[in-house]
C-alpha cells in the first residue's frame, strides 16, 4: 500500500513509519514540518530503505500536500501531525489552533481534491485516517466511567479542544463530501523516541541526572497507558481494515495514577542503575502546583477494536515500562542532543502526553 504519514518525525508517527516501512509491500511517504518535536534521528533505522521517503512540508500548505498525494499516487493518509503538548497549549494555544484545526482542515481539503480525481475503484480503496486522543472526552470521576466511542466530547484544555475540533472536521468531510474517513482515539502513549518533555522520559532522564522528579498536585490524576508500538499496530489495522465513517478507541487496560507511574520508574531504576549508598530514586519525587484544568481521570474502552479488528496489545504496562527504561539507558545518542535544562524545569515535569 502507498501511505502518506503526516507527523512521521514525531513520537508516534515515527513508530508508524518504522512499522510500515519494514513491510516491503508498503511505500511510506513521511510529511513533516520538523517542529521542535520532529526528529529525523527517530527514523535512522529506515531512512535508507527504498520504500521510505521523507518530505519536509507544512500540513497547512494544502497545495504542497496535494502535489505529494498525486506524485506518490497515495492510497491512504495517516494524519498524525499535531502540536501535542498540553502544557504548551496552555501557554500558547494559537499554534494548536493553527496546526491541529486549520492544518487538519487543509489536509482534508487536499485529500478531498485528490480523491475526487481518482477512478471509482481507487476512490473505494482510499482512506483518510485521522489520529486523535482520548482527551477529547474530558474528565472522568476517579471511581467510575469509561470512554466508549459514544461518549460525548467535553475537552478541557486548548490541546484537547483543538483535537476535538479536528475530529469533528474529519467526520464532517465524510458525512458532507463522502471522503472515506476513519478515526481513532487513543490513551497516553509511552515508549522509545518519546520527546523528553513528556512525563515518562522526563522522569527517567531527571532521575539519571539526580534532579527532582516533579509530580503535579498530589499525583492522584489517573491516565491509561499504551506502549507506542502497540498503538502503531492498532493504527495500521484501522487504516487498512477499519470501516469507513467509524471511530475506534485504543487503550492499554493500564490505568495508573501519575504518582504510581513515577514510583514504578524509580523502582525499576533502583534495580537497573542503583543510586549511591542504597538511596532510592523515590527520594527525588517532588510535588508541584497542579496544572490548571487538569482532568482527574481518563479511562478507555478498547473492546470495539479488539472485537471488530482483532487488535490486542502485546506489552503490559510493566513490560513496556521496563523496555522503555532500557531503551533510554542504551540510547543517549538520541536523547542527549535534545535534552536541555529547560525541559528539566518544574512546570514541564509531569506533563500529560498528547
Ligand atoms: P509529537 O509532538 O511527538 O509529533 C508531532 C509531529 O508533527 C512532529 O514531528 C512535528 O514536527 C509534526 N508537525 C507539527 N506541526 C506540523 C505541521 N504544521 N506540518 C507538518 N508536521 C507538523 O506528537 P505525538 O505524541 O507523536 O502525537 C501524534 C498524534 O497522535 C497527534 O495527533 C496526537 O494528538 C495523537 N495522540 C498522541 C498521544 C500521545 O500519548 N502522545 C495519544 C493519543 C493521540
Amino acid at each position: 500500500m502507498r501511505i502518506l504519514v503526516t507527523g512521521g518525525a514525531g513520537f508516534i508517527g515515527s513508530a508508524v513509519c518504522r512499522l510500515l516501512a519494514r513491510n516491503p509491500d508498503n511505500r511510506v511517504v513521511n510529511v513533516d514540518k520538523l517542529t521542535y518535536a520532529g526528529n529525523l534521528a527517530s527514523l535512522r533505522e529506515i531512512d535508507n530503505l527504498p520504500n521510505y521517503r521523507f518530505v519536509k512540508a507544512d500540513i497547512c500548505d494544502d497545495a504542497a500536500v496535494l502535489d505529494i498525494l498525486k506524485a506518490e499516487e497515495i492510497e491512504a493518509v495517516m494524519h498524525l501531525a499535531a502540536e501535542s503538548h498540553v502544557d504548551r497549549s496552555i501557554d500558547g494555544p494559537g499554534a494548536f489552533v493553527e496546526t491541529n484545526v486549520i492544518g487538519t482542515f487543509r489536509m482534508l481539503n487536499a485529500a478531498l481534491a485528490y480523491w475526487k480525481g481518482l477512478s471509482s475503484a481507487s476512490q473505494e480503496r482510499f482512506r483518510f485516517h485521522h489520529i486523535s486522543t482520548d482527551e477529547v472526552f474530558g474528565d472522568l470521576p476517579f471511581d467510575s466511567g469509561i470512554f466508549t466511542e459514544e461518549t460525548p466530547y467535553a475537552p478541557s484544555s486548548p490541546y484537547s479542544a483543538s483535537k476535538a475540533a479536528s475530529d469533528h472536521f474529519a467526520r464532517a468531510w465524510h458525512e458532507t463530501y463522502g471522503l472515506p474517513v476513519v478515526l481513532s482515539n487513543c490513551s497516553n502513549n509511552y515508549g522509545p523516541y518519546h520527546f523528553p518533555e513528556k512525563l515518562i522520559p522526563l522522569v527517567i532522564l531527571n532521575a539519571l541526572d539526580e534532579r527532582p522528579l516533579p509530580v503535579y498536585g498530589n499525583g492522584a490524576n489517573v491516565r491509561d497507558w499504551l506502549y507506542v508500538e502497540d498503538h502503531a499496530r492498532a493504527l495500521e489495522l484501522v487504516a487498512t481494515t477499519g470501516v469507513v465513517g467509524e471511530s475506534y478507541n485504543i487503550g492499554g487496560h493500564a490505568e495508573r495514577t501519575n504518582l504510581e507511574v513515577v514510583q514504578s520508574i524509580c523502582d525499576i531504576l533502583d534495580q537497573k542503575r542503583p543510586r549511591k549508598r542504597g538511596a532510592s530514586y523515590r527520594d527525588l519525587i517532588t510535588f508541584v502546583t497542579d496544572r490548571p484544568g487538569h482532568d482527574r481521570r481518563y479511562a478507555i474502552d478498547s473492546s470495539k477494536i479488539e472485537r471488530e479488528l482483532g487488535w490486542r496489545r502485546q506489552e503490559s504496562f510493566d513490560t513496556g515500562l521496563a523496555r522503555t527504561i532500557d531503551w533510554y539507558l542504551d540510547n543517549e545518542w538520541w536523547w542527549g542532543p535534545i535534552r536541555s535544562d529547560r525541559y528539566a524545569g518544574e512546570r514541564l515535569g509531569v506533563a500529560k502526553t498528547g
